[in-house]
């Protein structure tokens, strides 16, 4: 199951908010929101699970209850809009810190965060917290959209060097399209 639903994903990470940026995806020049398919998160968060980027406890928590998907679409954006611009949001901890204190989180002895409430709110609770870790590990810093124009996605520059999400689909491509119009302009 896992090997089949990786594919959908442009770009899958181990940061669990970095994957839900990357719900959106463009086909053939058009923007796919992949969570707007029927039966997509529920598979987004087993496939999480699957990765170890969701513990089973707090999947159990998230479906007591089911998930608002605008909610997680619109948490989602705010994140991409934040991520596209120089520097992010100029509140987005602001926001990522009200989300937290919406559904407060317990942690137990491994220091595992556990949302106090399921669906949208307990999902949201707990990305919002990897943001705000994120944030002060410096990784946003990291977060770069992909260089290729015809790509969505967002990675994680570790190296401060790379453009592409993938250097073996949109790396190359891009190389192609350039050598490409070269020649068409010579
Ligand atoms: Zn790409």
């Amino acid at each position: 199951m896992t090997n089949n639903l990786e594919t959908r994903y442009s770009y899958l990470c181990e940061y669990l908010f970095m994957n839900l940026l990357n719900t959106i995806k463009r086909e053939n020049d058009i923007a796919i929101d992949l969570l707007s398919e029927e039966g997509v998160m529920d598979e987004w968060i087993a496939l999480m699970e699957a990765k170890g980027l969701l513990q089973a406890s707090q999947v159990d928590k998230i479906r007591e209850v089911s998930i608002d998907v605008k909610k997680v679409q619109a948490f989602r954006d705010l994140g991409r809009r934040s991520f596209s611009q120089e520097g992010t949001h100029p509140d987005l901890m602001g926001i990522l810190s009200s989300y937290t204190k919406q559904s407060p989180l317990a942690f137990d002895a491994e220091f595992m965060p556990l949302p106090s409430q399921g669906g949208s709110d307990g999902l949201l609770a707990l990305l919002s917290f990897e943001m705000l870790q994120a944030y002060q590990g410096d990784l946003f810093q990291k977060v770069k959209k992909c260089g290729s124009p015809t790509c969505y996605a967002f990675f994680v520059d570790t190296s401060g060097r790379r453009k592409w999400c993938s250097m073996e689909i949109c790396g190359n491509r891009e190389k192609a399209r350039r050598h490409y119009s070269k020649k068409v302009n010579e």
